[in-house]
């Protein structure tokens, strides 16, 4: 199967005007995690308009909708995530965030707007056999929303056979699609350990456990793990993000409050690092005569792409937009994706789309990059028409 000439393309970009002002819109009033009121209201209702079956208060402030046609038996899930960040924008976009202090700076007003389209294009068209449901999901930055849908039901209130989402991707190639399978993004635990020693004279220092001495030595202790505790051919990250302590240059303080973040891509690594860190700071603390607390919740799990599914969604895009435009050595990612908590509940795979030449994620410059709209949208129209055909015999998974 070549690239086929069909209509898609050109009904989409009929859309275009209508696809900008949305995600301009989206863009003007971000909203952060679970606080997505007013941008689930609009995904609600544009849903609706269009005949789909919707469900509000999925995880908070989540949305499914779900169209069914045909008789297919399959189903197939697609995902957005919705929320912004807490950033200051500094683009001096036209269209820049109306509110002080929050921004869409990871895109997700881009993919909301490019799910919503492609919705509204399978609505009108119906060129499939099966159960659609698109998942709009709160809260991924940080706050677990794909978790706390799961835990509301989503896969058992709406099954999925499968389930797809995609990220937009700063210093990709405008429109260039990434695939990546198995392990794809890292895991992330944001762990804080406290030292906790007595107090006094910084000039006597003999009558006093001083935490800063133990927590310097813990810091170092921290650099033994990945070097000489996990395997050489497996990656990990393990820094010191912060370190506080004391108020006064003469003044030995009680204790020492470090934070950490870790990132792995496997999770015996993930385990391994955690029982590690857990060791040192104690051992460490307890060597100096001090005590170490070690608060270590669980973070984001690492995103593990399916190969079937990754190799299907690849197929779509080399059928529908050509070799040119699929990347071939698209690398795993030290950044997490709370999708990773969908793909431990079903098979699939989460993807990427060049967001090209634009200021990284999460930067106050950050722009999602508009023209990438269109494709990516046809994107989700090919890949929900190959996956749910009409034709038994064309389903390739
Ligand atoms: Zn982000
Ligand atoms: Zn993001």
């Amino acid at each position: 199967m070549g690239q086929q000439a069909d209509n898609t393309g050109a009904t989409i970009a009929a859309y275009l005007d209508e696809m900008v002002a949305l995600r301009r819109d989206l863009h003007r009033h971000p909203e952060l995690g679970y606080d997505e009121h007013r941008t689930s209201e609009i995904v609600a209702d544009k849903l609706a308009a269009w005949g789909y079956q919707v469900t509000k208060g999925v995880g908070k402030t989540g949305v499914v909708g779900t169209l069914q046609n045909g008789n297919g038996p399959k189903r197939l899930g697609i995902r957005a995530d919705m929320d912004a960040l807490p950033i200051a924008e500094a683009t001096g976009l036209p269209y820049a965030s109306n509110t002080p202090g929050k921004m869409h700076a990871c895109g997700h007003d881009g993919h909301t707007t490019i799910l919503l389209t492609s919705a509204r294009y399978l609505a009108e068209t119906r060129d499939f056999s099966g159960t659609l449901n698109v998942i709009f999901q709160p809260a991924e930055e940080g706050g677990a929303g794909a978790r706390r849908m799961i835990r509301d039901g989503l896969f058992t209130r709406f099954p999925c056979d499968t389930v797809f989402g995609l990220h937009n991707w700063p210093g990709v190639p405008t429109g260039q699609f990434g695939f990546i399978s198995g392990p794809a993004m890292a895991s992330v635990d944001k762990v804080t350990v406290r030292i906790i020693g007595k107090g006094g004279h910084g000039a006597r220092p003999q009558e006093t456990v001083d935490p800063v001495v133990a927590s310097a030595s813990f810091i170092m202790a921290l650099q033994s793990i990945v070097s000489r505790n996990i395997d050489p051919l497996d990656a990990a990250v393990i820094t010191v993000g912060t370190i506080h302590a004391g108020i006064a240059p003469n003044v030995i303080p009680d204790s020492v409050e470090l934070e950490l973040t870790v990132r792995t891509f496997r999770k015996d690594v993930q385990e391994n690092i955690k029982a590690r860190i857990q060791t040192l700071a104690k051992a460490q603390a307890e060597s100096y005569g001090a005590v170490a607390e070690v608060d270590y919740p669980s973070g984001y799990p690492v995103l593990v792409n399916h190969a079937d599914e990754t190799e299907f969604a690849r197929q779509v895009a080399l059928d529908h937009f050509g070799t040119a435009r699929v990347e071939q050595e698209f690398r795993p990612i030290s950044a997490s994706e709370d999708f990773a908590f969908m793909l431990q509940e079903i098979p699939g795979s989460y993807l990427f789309i060049g967001n090209g030449d634009s200021a990284p994620l999460h930067s106050p410059l950050y722009n999602f990059n508009d023209e990438i709209l269109p494709s990516a949208a046809r994107y989700w129209v090919k890949l929900t028409e190959t996956y749910l055909a009409k034709n038994p015999s064309d389903k390739p998974i």
